[in-house]
Parts: C-alpha cells; sequence; structure tokens
C-alpha cells in the first residue's frame, strides 16, 4: 500500500515536473534536455508544454534571438508573411 503511494506520488512528480528537466522549443519544436536552452520562462499557470516559452540554444543562434521579444517580433513578422503569401497568390 505505502509503495502504491510513492509510485503514485513519483509519476505526478515527474509529470508536473517534466516540462521543466526536457522543455520543448517553442521554434523548431524539438525536445531537448533543460541546458540545451537559452531562454526558459513559464507564461501562464499551465504545467504542460503550453505553459512555457522555451528557445533552444541553437536557434537563438541561427536566427539571432537575443531576447523572447525579439523571438515575437520575429514570428509575429513569419506569420504576416504565411498570410500575405496564402491570400494573395
Ligand atoms: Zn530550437
Amino acid at each position: 500500500m505505502m509503495i502504491r503511494i510513492i509510485v503514485v506520488f513519483a509519476v505526478t512528480t515527474l509529470f508536473v515536473f517534466f516540462p521543466e528537466i526536457f522543455p520543448r522549443c517553442e521554434y523548431c519544436r524539438k525536445i531537448k534536455l533543460r541546458k540545451c536552452f537559452q531562454f526558459h520562462k513559464s507564461v501562464s499557470l499551465k504545467l504542460t508544454y503550453k505553459g512555457n516559452l522555451s528557445l533552444c540554444k541553437k536557434c537563438c543562434k541561427k536566427y539571432n534571438f537575443t531576447s523572447l521579444d525579439k523571438f515575437r517580433k520575429h514570428m509575429r513578422v513569419e506569420k504576416r508573411i504565411e498570410y500575405t503569401v496564402r491570400y494573395n497568390l
């Protein structure tokens, strides 16, 4: 009985902290170790991947994201380009 409680507790803890230990990059959508990330910030109270905004070092270097604001601007521009391409051709 005691072992069962411990197992349930361990699984719950792992589930809750999994996005903290293995965040997902917001740009390349890859799951990597925490140390591979340059930015990791919780944006809402959700405990899943949706609650965090993370950027891996590789994407930061490749696309020159020096801050999360820069990343947001980049995404906004990218969305606008996609929209223009989709509806103007
Ligand atoms: Zn990435």
